[in-house]
C-alpha cells in the first residue's frame, strides 16, 4: 500500500474514534441502575392459583416437562342437585426454573387464565434446587404482574364486547325481564263432550 493510502486508512480510524468517544455510552449500569424492560418481558411465571383447575394442559405442553402438577377429588354437595360434584384440588404446582426454557407455551395454552408472565427477572440462587418454584412462590409472582394493556380504541372490539352489545341490542335482551307489555295468549276452548260419546 502507498503512503497516502495508509495517511487514509489512519484519518479514516481517527475519525471513528472521535465519533465514538462524544457518542452517549448505552450501556446500562446494572445493578446500580435498574434496566428498564419491556413491560412483557418474560421474566418469572405467575401462578393465580384459584383459576387453576388442573386441567394439565400447560404440564402436557410443556417441552421441557418442568412443571409438576399434583392434585386429589373433592365432592362438593350443591344444593338441589341429585349427587354431590366433584372437582380438583391442587396440591402441587411446581415449575423447575432451572429447565425452563421461557418459551411461553404454558401461559398460552392455559385456558383458565391462571399463568402469567411477570417481567421480574432477579430470582438466580446460589443452589439450582431453589430454582424449583412451589405454587406459594409462583402465587406471589402475580403483585408483579403488570396489567393487561388498555385497550387501543381503533382496535376491533372483543368479542366479549360484541357479545354483549349484541346481547343489550336484541328485544328483551335482560334476560328474565319483560322487554314489554307481555301478551298472553288465550287457549281455544276445548270443545264440551258430546252427550253420550267418547271423548277424543
Ligand atoms: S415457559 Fe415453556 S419451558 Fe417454561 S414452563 Fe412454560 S412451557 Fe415449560
Ligand atoms: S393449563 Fe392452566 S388451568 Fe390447566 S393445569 Fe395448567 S395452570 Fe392449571
Amino acid at each position: 500500500m502507498s503512503e497516502g493510502g495508509h495517511g487514509q486508512g489512519l484519518v479514516k480510524g481517527l475519525a471513528v474514534t472521535l465519533k465514538t468517544m462524544v457518542r452517549p455510552a448505552q450501556t446500562q449500569q446494572y445493578p446500580d441502575v435498574a434496566p428498564e424492560l419491556p413491560p412483557r418481558s418474560r421474566g418469572v411465571i405467575a401462578l393465580l392459583e384459584e383459576n387453576c383447575t388442573v386441567c394439565m394442559l400447560c404440564a402436557r405442553e410443556c417441552p421441557d416437562w418442568c412443571i409438576y402438577i399434583d392434585s386429589h377429588k373433592e365432592e362438593v354437595v350443591v344444593p338441589g342437585a341429585a349427587r354431590p360434584r366433584q372437582r380438583n384440588v391442587l396440591d402441587r404446582f411446581d415449575i423447575d426454573f432451572s429447565l425452563c426454557m421461557y418459551c411461553g407455551i404454558c401461559v398460552e395454552v392455559c385456558p383458565f387464565d391462571a399463568l402469567y408472565w411477570s417481567p421480574e427477572f432477579e430470582y438466580s440462587e446460589y443452589d439450582i434446587r431453589d430454582l424449583l418454584h412451589d405454587k406459594q412462590h409462583l402465587g406471589q409472582w402475580m403483585a408483579t404482574v403488570p396489567p393487561p394493556p388498555a385497550h387501543d380504541p381503533h382496535g376491533e372490539a372483543s368479542k366479549e364486547e360484541t357479545t354483549a352489545a349484541r346481547r343489550a341490542a336484541a328485544p328483551g335482551a335482560a334476560r328474565g325481564a319483560p322487554a314489554g307489555p307481555a301478551v298472553r295468549r288465550e287457549r281455544p276452548a276445548r270443545p264440551a263432550p258430546e252427550p253420550g260419546g267418547a271423548e277424543a
